[in-house]
């Protein structure tokens, strides 16, 4: 893995793509700069070495040119973020934008338009790639969120620098994330998934089964597996043609020494609202009109005894509809016993959209050891695959 300080970058342009795919009010205000203070720091070290930024980006998934999803509307706040001029170019290709770039002094930044109102930027088309690689002297990629896109920017103009193209410090950490979790976790390692199907996690179950020691189930995962068991599942959410699917699973993690552990109580509601009349029930016994929206009280001990005895964590998706503030103690409980063992030494990964989501609504941001920036690269990468916007950079 080839990082910053590797690279030179006095008097270069550095192409650093970036992941400003931020959201917008209806005033086209940055409402979360999140994505933006996370690129910070590659920038703010490329300009004290001497060089000069050109921003690429994406913003939503426009279909051609559309003034709404316009790389303008943030210049103002990337500027604020940088504290420093951010000039902006409104194409990202082409004479106009090869000017731009050209005319960079050492320390100025340019930001180019969103690269998505080129229909090339994600079919990866090769000419497109190289004419964006005409807009600096190297190449960094910082943008995790879409390294498992073999998009133009994230990939294939990679193979249009030799040597001249290195990580961000933000895809490296990632990176690092997750290969102290899946490569060189320190035992016990376990992993807590959540959310709300079997059928979308499939593929990362296996993975981890080659890594972990513990496999906590949560969420509206669970039921799949109790009914498998011959439980009772009441109203909860469950995919009945995968509980041969998870009794494989199930029979895969004892052969390979691996400990499930699924909670033994639930908290249900009889409606799917808030407000719901909530009764707790053994996990495997939910009667009629009953729907497991969160695990139990004393899943929630049996889970904080295991998950403070653990040295490496892996948290993906919720243990339950943790929206509803009246259904959220079940995560809350794991974020807090993540955050005990973190504080004693533990190594904690958070990621993958919703469990990000809970970790940030409920205060959680600062006591893990790592959150992850992108939901569906960092799912990926727990399923074991090679990024190809990573890939592309180690070649
Ligand atoms: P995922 O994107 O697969 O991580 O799923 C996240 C979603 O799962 C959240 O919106 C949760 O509300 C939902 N979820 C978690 N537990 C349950 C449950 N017991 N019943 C229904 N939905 C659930």
């Amino acid at each position: 893995m080839r990082i910053l300080n590797q690279q030179n970058f006095k008097n270069q342009r550095a192409i650093v793509r970036v992941d400003f795919n931020v959201p917008l009010n209806e005033k086209f205000e940055v409402t979360d700069r999140t994505r933006i203070e996370a690129a910070k720091s590659t920038i703010d070290y490329i300009l004290n070495k001497g060089g000069s930024c050109v921003l690429l980006s994406h913003l939503g998934r426009p279909d051609g040119c559309d003034p709404k999803l316009s790389l303008s509307h943030i210049v103002k706040t990337v500027a604020e973020v940088l504290d420093r001029p951010v000039k902006f170019c409104s194409t990202s290709v082409g004479t106009e934008a090869e000017a731009a770039s050209n005319g960079l002094d050492q320390g100025e930044v340019l930001l180019m338009e969103n690269l998505r109102f080129h229909k090339e930027e994600t079919s990866g088309d090769v000419i497109f790639s190289e004419k964006l690689a005409r807009l600096g002297t190297v190449y960094v990629n910082d943008a995790f969120g879409t390294a498992h896109r073999a998009h133009a920017s994230t990939t294939i103009i990679a193979r249009f620098f030799q040597k001249n193209k290195c990580f961000g410090s933000l895809l490296e950490k990632e990176v690092l994330a997750i290969e102290k979790v899946m490569d060189q976790g320190e035992k016990p390692i376990l992993a807590i998934l959540g959310g709300a199907k079997v059928s979308s996690k499939i593929t990362i179950i296996e993975s981890l089964l080659e890594t972990v020691d513990h496999l906590i189930i949560g969420g509206g995962m669970v039921y799949t597996f109790t009914k498998a068991l011959g439980g009772k599942v009441g109203n909860s959410i469950c995919e009945p043609e995968y509980c041969d699917y998870a009794l494989e699973l199930l029979e895969k993690a004892k052969e390979k020494g691996v400990q499930i552990h699924l909670p033994v109580d639930v908290l249900a509601g009889n409606d799917f609202s808030n407000n719901a009349n909530q009764q707790t029930f053994d996990v495997m016994n939910i009667p009629e009109g009953w729907e497991a929206m969160d695990s139990g009280p004393e899943s929630q001990t049996i889970f904080h005894e295991l998950i403070i005895t653990c040295k490496t964590i892996l948290w993906n998706g919720p243990m339950g509809v943790f929206e509803f503030s009246n259904f959220s103690k079940g995560t809350i409980a794991v974020g807090n016993s993540i955050a005990k063992a973190t504080h004693e030494g533990a190594f904690s990964l958070v990621g993958g959209g919703d469990s990000v989501a809970a970790v940030k609504q409920f205060g959680f941001e600062n006591k893990m050891s790592y959150i992850s920036t992108g939901g569906g690269a960092m799912l990926e990468s727990l399923e074991g695959k090679t990024l190809p916007g990573i890939a592309a950079l180690n070649e």
